[in-house]
């Protein structure tokens, strides 16, 4: 069952004027599990939504804040069909509750700019939705989860934040989702947008934006999750000297309908991999490059999105049409490739 508790006195309820000046933006957590939940004590020992936001001192002066437990896991143990379901009660958050004016979601770190970026391209709405995460447990030394928590309320009762889509709050920066990605493997500031930069930043409880906010069309996601079916298998192929065509005819035999290579330089398969490749394009499976080098344009291919981002646009757009030419061109479209 979801437990849902109402943190801080929601000044909405007072009736009167007073209550018309001082009511706070209503901020909605739900809570996915990841080291912003960790005590180290094993999974059962994870803290609730409702723990942390608990955690937060003063919080109820920048918004009356809910939470939500939705999952309560490492970030490699979250499924497509979690995402699918997370996306579709977001959707319905901002449908049925016009009283809110963000939603935050805390999510293990290793995984978390696939879930974001995801939410980015199913989400239909114009208010935020801010994906956020810690880098050090919550019972360690320094621990960095309560202030990314209090921060991403912070943004997510903003109204500047409007019309942006889903962005990552780490360590004071705001990243759009499509941009981020996490590039050390402990460190707090372990997360980056190498080719765009952040999009603004947080301090002294107010978010600044370095962009002007870009989504004209916020209320129609990119992808309407209530008109797609089941989403087909797409796979990351690596390349590195060497690699051959064995895992990637076991993708195809597995059923993949599209592959994303994970290539060297500006997304280039080495050579060995070149008869599983052409086997796999004459079986009409989707192949689409990008770089293993974390960082750049790949033209042709889904522009500066990484191997596992292109994969989730790949795998929407395959469940949205299986026309060749209209694939190629959301990619174009959405990825912002050539
Ligand atoms: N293993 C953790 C996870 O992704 C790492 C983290 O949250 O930082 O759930």
């Amino acid at each position: 069952m979801r437990s849902r508790a109402l943190i801080g006195l929601s000044l909405l309820t007072i009736a009167g004027p007073l209550a018309a000046q001082t009511a706070k933006p209503v901020v909605h957590v739900i809570a996915t599990g990841g080291t912003i939940s960790n005590t180290g004590a094993g999974d059962a020992a994870r803290k609730t939504g409702d723990q942390l936001v608990g955690g937060l001192p003063g919080i109820e002066n920048i918004a009356t804040v809910e939470s939500e437990q939705f999952t309560n896991v490492a970030s490699g143990s979250i499924t497509v069909a979690n995402w699918r379901a997370l996306a579709t009660r977001i959707n319905e958050l901002f449908r049925t509750r016009p009283d809110l004016t963000g939603i935050v979601v805390t999510h293990g770190t290793d995984t978390l700019e696939e879930t974001a970026y995801f939410l980015d391209l199913t989400v239909g709405s114009c208010h935020p939705v801010i994906v956020t995460g810690a880098m050090r447990q919550a019972n360690a030394i320094g621990a960095d989860g309560p202030a990314n928590l209090y921060d991403a309320i912070v943004t997510a009762a903003s109204p500047r934040a409007a019309s942006r889509g889903t962005m990552v709050l780490m360590n004071d920066d705001v990243f759009a989702a499509r941009d981020v990605q996490k590039m050390h493997t402990t460190r707090t500031d372990a997360f980056a947008s190498p080719v765009r930069g952040a999009l603004g930043s947080v301090a002294t409880n107010q978010p600044v934006f370095f962009r002007p906010a870009d989504r004209a069309e916020c209320e129609k996601p990119a992808f309407d999750l209530t008109t797609l079916g089941e989403f087909p298998r797409v796979d990351i192929v690596y390349s590195y000297i060497g690699a051959d065509s064995v895992p990637i005819q076991a993708m195809v035999d597995a059923g993949a309908k599209g592959l994303v290579i994970a290539g060297a330089g500006n997304g280039a398969a080495v050579s060995t991999q070149s008869p599983g490749l052409r086997a796999a394009r004459n079986k009409n499976v989707y192949v689409l490059s990008e770089s293993r080098t974390g960082s750049g344009i790949v033209g042709g291919g889904a522009g500066d999105l990484n191997p596992q981002k292109a994969r989730i646009l790949l795998m929407l757009a395959l469940a949205k049409t299986t026309d060749r030419t209209e694939v190629a061109a959301l990619i174009r479209q959405l990825s912002g490739s050539y």
